[in-house]
């Protein structure tokens, strides 16, 4: 099995922890054959965090890295750009001027530049937030200028750590309504395993999600630890890839200059894998 990380952030992100030296050294050591740094673009109000995001920096570190770990690991260069379409100039500009092999779209922020990760959730507010946190990834996905969305239920994640479940099939009616725009454009979703590690103790989006955006016809769907860490690189890749060919699906995507190819999962490594746990 080909296995992969898209989602990995190094110190170029401002809540990256590992230099991408230290990411690479320890994806080969579990066994994977690429990886796609998707350090942080962040656009919000006041643009104070798109500052800390160094393009140049970024390829010349991973330029640095192919050389330095040539035949034993593909480096793709990657952004995670946080709700782009709250501010596309400053985005657009970024994707247009740099050579990126993938752009995932996430949606971090509310249009007043509160962190879905920063408010306080109880049961009277859960489903205010999960309906606000769907409005910005239906704008996300009517913006349309990256490869696959983030962590499509992150709010999950968030009112996990207050017991609480958020279940954005609650409102299936939103949820289709943004993964047809996904579909129809040609864009993909991430299988996000943080989640696993976290308290919610599922990938982002869950199965469900994943299985209803095969039923609608989706078939672009990649896999991310979202690693902060180079210890967390690969963690959950293999569980997220069971739970993918669960749904229905049957092949990967990754990205080379922005364009998607598909990866075949093998039945027998999956199995072999789950039996070597
Ligand atoms: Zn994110
Ligand atoms: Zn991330």
């Amino acid at each position: 099995m080909y296995l992969f990380d898209y989602h990995t952030h190094t110190l170029n992100s401002l809540d990256g922890h590992d230099d991408i030296f230290a990411l690479c050294e320890n994806a080969i050591a579990q066994g994977l054959r690429e990886i796609t740094i998707t350090d942080h673009f962040e656009s919000s109000l006041g643009n104070d965090q798109y500052l800390r995001y160094n393009a140049k920096e970024t390829f010349s570190q991973i330029s640095e890295a192919r050389q330095k770990f040539e035949g034993k690991l593909i480096i793709k260069a990657g952004v995670e750009l946080g709700q782009p379409h709250l501010f596309p100039e400053y985005s657009l500009k970024l994707i247009e001027n740099h050579p990126y092999d993938y752009v995932l779209g996430s949606a971090h922020r509310m249009p007043d530049s509160v962190d879905f990760g920063e408010v306080e959730y109880t049961a009277e507010n859960l489903s205010s937030y999960c309906l606000k946190y769907l409005d910005v990834v239906k704008g996300l996905a009517q913006w349309n200028h990256f490869d696959c969305v983030g962590h499509f239920d992150l709010v999950k994640r968030y009112a996990a750590n207050y017991q609480l479940k958020a279940q954005l099939l609650d409102y299936k009616e939103r949820v289709a309504e943004i993964l047809k725009i996904l579909i129809q454009n040609g864009k993909g979703i991430e299988v996000n395993t943080s989640g696993l590690r976290q308290s919610s103790g599922e990938c982002l989006p869950d199965f469900d999600i994943i299985r209803f955006y095969r039923q609608l016809g989706g078939e672009i769907i990649t896999v991310g630890s979202d690693a902060h860490w180079a210890s967390d690189i690969a963690k959950g890749i293999e569980d997220a890839i069971e739970i993918i060919h669960n749904a229905g699906f049957r092949y990967l995507t990754i990205y080379t200059n922005r364009k998607p190819r598909m990866v075949k999962i093998s039945n027998q490594a999956v199995i072999l894998s789950i039996g070597a746990k």
